[in-house]
């Protein structure tokens, strides 16, 4: 028998298998139980069709070029088209900007992580805050001062507080990451003033910012909020975007958009990952954001979201027990929710899953401990009489729980 693990590098020691991932397995595998854990959007938006015949296409026309290797940073039909979209929606490309395309958002996240983070290093961040990130950034040895949150995004208030008290602490404080649009897991947005307070803070501390951004193109809210990006006046904000949300997240695309200097580490970053992100891919959605296929749908996205939204919140209104609290998200995936803190959601899961719902301990998504009275709760997939059933049932539970308790 050989010992395999003597062979492993000790970054694989850090590493863990997501708890989403694994308690999705866990639903898969019972059957028959309610899912408000997962983060899918809903297959309902996907546009097949178009996709499929844009494929068919562009293999015909530029099948030559389309199914052959490309450029590290991306092709330029797809670039083109992605800068003008980001301009159309407010997200501003400088001149001196860069843009590359990558597997998702979440091989952004791996890439910066890669490209900036030494063992032992500082990430400032929401808590709670998004998993995929806090993994992408341990796996480089990091380390997270986090900051709490409230419906409107990061407490810049407390970020003021912090920075001011880890001055001189000696901590090699890097970035500050932030998901401001749309929250994933807390469904907060922050408001522009909060935004440029953090910006005011960025700048004061030398800090490089993340605005980690999949959700802000179909937000149903009347109010507009600005990206850092285009607040940002001192090349400080790395932007990271996805078309996960907005068109299908099987093609993995996503894109960091930043000062060129930085988008050339990240490329260095990412040639040696995976040489390029697929060529086919960029050029299916190149198409679609050329012919306005993709944003004509965004309105439809909007409505079918909303809808879910709405099922959720009344849902928790009716069944969550006094002293509870939650986001009204204006966008996104998630609604957050803050139990009394006597209820332990780990615990509570158990008796949610016998009565055939589940929902993601919020704990999960806190990366120096706490929230232990949380939990994520999806909108996205579920339909929205799935939704309210899925809500009433994690109302009993509850109800079990507490008399459990007495
Ligand atoms: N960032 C956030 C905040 C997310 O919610 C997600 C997906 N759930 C991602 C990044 C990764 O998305 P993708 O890799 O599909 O672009």
């Amino acid at each position: 028998m050989i010992n395999y693990s003597k062979f492993y590098s000790e970054r694989m020691l850090v590493m863990r298998a997501s708890e989403i991932r694994e308690l999705l397995k866990i639903i898969e595998e019972r059957g028959n139980i309610i899912s408000l854990a997962g983060g899918l959007p809903d297959p309902r938006t996907f546009p097949k069709q178009e996709i499929g015949e844009t494929a068919l296409q562009i293999i015909s026309e530029k099948g030559e070029k389309a199914l052959q290797y490309s450029p590290t940073r991306g092709t330029a039909y797809f670039l083109d088209a992605l800068r003008k979209f980001l301009q159309r929606h407010n997200v501003a490309v400088h001149g001196g900007d860069g843009l590359i395309a990558t597997v998702g958002s979440q091989q952004a996240l791996y890439l910066l992580a890669k490209t900036f983070i030494d063992p032992g290093d500082y990430v400032v961040t929401e808590e709670p805050s998004y998993l995929g990130a806090i993994n992408a950034f341990k796996q480089y040895g990091a380390r997270f001062i986090t900051i709490p949150l409230d419906e409107h995004g990061m407490r810049t208030d407390i970020l003021e507080e912090t920075l001011r008290k880890e001055a001189g602490s000696g901590k090699k404080i890097k970035m500050i990451y932030s998901v401001p649009t749309c929250h994933n897991p807390a469904g907060s947005t922050m408001p522009d003033d909060r935004r440029k307070h953090l910006l005011e803070l960025a700048s004061q501390y030398d800090l490089l910012v993340v605005e980690d951004d999949p959700y802000s193109f179909i937000t149903f809210s009347e109010e507009k909020f600005t990206p850092l990006k285009t607040l940002d006046k001192e090349g400080r904000v790395i932007y990271l975007g996805s078309m996960s949300k907005i068109l299908a997240p099987g093609l993995r695309l996503g894109w960091v958009l930043a000062v060129d200097e930085i988008v050339s580490k990240v490329e260095l970053a990412k040639q040696a990952v995976d040489l390029h992100t697929p060529t086919l891919t960029q050029y299916i959605a190149a198409r679609l954001l050329e012919t306005g296929i993709l944003e004509k749908r965004f309105p439809l996205l909007r409505k079918l979201y909303k809808e879910k939204r709405d099922a959720m919140l009344e849902a928790l209104e009716e069944n969550m027990p006094e002293g509870s609290k939650w986001t009204k998200p204006v966008g996104g995936m998630f609604v957050f929710v803050w139990l009394p803190e006597e209820i332990n959601t780990r615990k509570l899961l158990d008796y949610a899953l016998r009565r055939g719902v589940a929902f993601v301990p919020g704990d999960a998504f806190y990366p120096n401990g706490g929230g232990y009275n949380t939990m994520r709760l999806n909108f996205s997939f579920p339909p929205p009489d799935v939704i309210r059933e899925g809500v009433r049932r994690i109302g009993l539970a509850i109800k079990e729980m507490l008399s459990d308790m007495k």
